[in-house]
C-alpha cells in the first residue's frame, strides 16, 4: 500500500515508518523536523522535508504521493507547554492537521489514522477508561486533539472518509533502530534514564500529593512497537472508529523508576517537586475494543519489558541522533 507518513521523523512515527516498510509498504514520510530528526527517518522510505506554514505544501506533497493511506503523526505533544502556550496546540494541531485532513480527502484517500490521545477523557470517572467515557479534556492538547477527533467525524460523515484514531496512553520503548529523543525531553522513562546514563543527578517526581496509592500520577504505558502495529491493522479495509491504546496496567511514577532500577541495576535518586498544571492523577486504558475489532495484542505488555528496550537504545544512542 501507499501510505503518507506525516511526522515520521518523530518518536512514533519513525518506528512505525520502520514496521511499514518490514511489511513491505511503500512510504513517504512528511515531516518539517522541527521535532523530527532526518536521521530516524528509516532509509527505505521517501523523506519530504515539509514547510507546512506554506500554503499548498502539504496537498502539493499529498498531491504527488499520491496515497491511499495517510498516518498522522505530526504534532505538538506536550501537555505542560499546551498550558503556558495554547495557540500553538491550536495553530499546529487543529490549523496545520485540517490541512491534512482535507489534502487526504481530495487526494481520494481511503484511510486517515490518527495519532488521538488519553488526553481526551480529562479526568476519568471510571478506569480502565472505555472509548465511550466523557470526554472533558484539561488541557489545550487534549482539547485540541479532541477537536481534531470531531473534524474526522464529520469528514466521515459527509465525505465518506474512512478514519481510525488511536487514543493513545502512555508510549515508551524503541526498536534496535529507532527509539525516543526529544530535543527537550519531558517524558518520565527518558529522563529517569538519563540518570544511570550519568546525565542528570536526579529525577524530579511532579507531585507526591495526588489521590493515588503512593501519592504520585499513575500511567498506562505501552510499547511504541504494539502501537505501530495498531497502525498497521488499522490499515485494513472496513475498521473506522476510536480506539484506545493502552496495556490495561498502571503504574506510578515511584514504580516506573524503581523498574528502572532494577532494569539498569543502578539506584536512581528522586527528587519531590510540586505538581505539574495539566496533569490528570490516573490514565489506565480499556483496549478491549482494539483487541476485539482489530485483532491487536500486545507483545510487550509488561513494564520492564518497555523499559528495557528503551535502556538498550539510549546506551547505544546516548546523544539521541545527535542533532
Ligand atoms: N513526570 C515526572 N518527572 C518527569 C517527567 C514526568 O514526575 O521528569 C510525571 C508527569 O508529571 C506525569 C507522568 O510522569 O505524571 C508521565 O508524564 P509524561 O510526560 O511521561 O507523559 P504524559 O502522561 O504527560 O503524557
Amino acid at each position: 500500500m501507499k501510505v503518507f507518513v506525516t511526522g515520521g521523523a518523530g518518536y512514533i512515527g519513525s518506528v512505525c515508518t520502520e514496521l511499514l516498510c518490514d511489511a513491505g509498504h511503500e512510504v513517504t514520510v512528511y515531516d518539517n523536523l522541527s521535532q523530527g530528526h532526518r536521521a530516524a527517518v528509516d532509509l527505505r522510505a521517501r523523506f519530504i522535508l515539509g514547510r507546512p506554514e506554506q500554503p499548498g505544501d502539504i496537498a502539493a506533497a499529498m498531491a504527488a504521493a499520491r496515497p491511499e493511506a495517510v498516518l498522522h503523526f505530526a504534532g505538538d505533544i506536550l501537555v505542560g507547554e499546551s498550558m503556558r502556550e495554547p495557540g500553538k496546540y491550536f495553530r499546529n494541531n487543529v490549523g496545520c492537521g485540517l490541512e491534512f485532513l482535507d489534502a487526504a480527502w481530495r487526494c481520494g484517500v481511503r484511510k486517515f489514522v490518527f495519532s488521538s490521545t488519553a488526553a481526551t477523557y480529562g479526568l476519568p470517572e471510571q478506569t480502565p477508561i472505555p472509548e465511550d467515557a466523557p470526554q472533558r479534556p484539561v488541557n489545550p492538547y487534549g482539547e485540541a486533539k479532541l477537536m481534531f477527533e470531531r473534524m474526522l467525524q464529520w469528514y466521515h460523515r459527509l465525505h465518506g472518509l474512512e478514519f481510525v484514531a488511536f487514543r493513545y496512553f502512555n508510549a515508551a520503548g524503541a526498536t534496535d533502530r529507532f527509539g525516543e529523543a526529544h530535543r527537550t525531553e519531558t517524558h518520565l522513562i527518558p529522563n529517569v534514564l538519563k540518570v544511570p546514563l550519568g546525565q542528570r543527578p536526579h529525577v524530579e517526581v511532579f507531585g507526591t500529593d495526588y489521590p493515588t496509592p503512593d501519592g504520585t500520577c499513575v500511567r498506562d504505558y505501552i510499547h511504541v512497537v504494539d502501537l505501530a502495529r495498531a497502525h498497521i491493522l488499522a490499515l485494513q479495509p472496513g475498521c473506522c472508529g476510536f480506539y484506545n491504546l493502552g496495556n490495561g496496567n498502571g503504574y506510578s511514577v515511584r514504580e516506573v523508576i524503581r523498574a528502572c532500577e532494577r532494569v539498569t541495576g543502578r539506584a536512581i535518586p528522586a527528587v519531590e517537586k510540586p505538581r505539574r498544571p495539566g496533569d490528570p492523577p490516573r490514565l489506565v486504558a480499556s483496549a478491549d475494543k482494539a483487541r476485539r475489532e482489530l485483532g491487536w495484542q500486545p507483545r510487550f505488555p509488561g513494564l520492564e519489558a518497555i523499559v528495557a528496550s528503551a535502556w538498550a537504545w539510549h546506551q547505544k544512542h546516548p546523544q539521541g541522533y545527535g542533532d
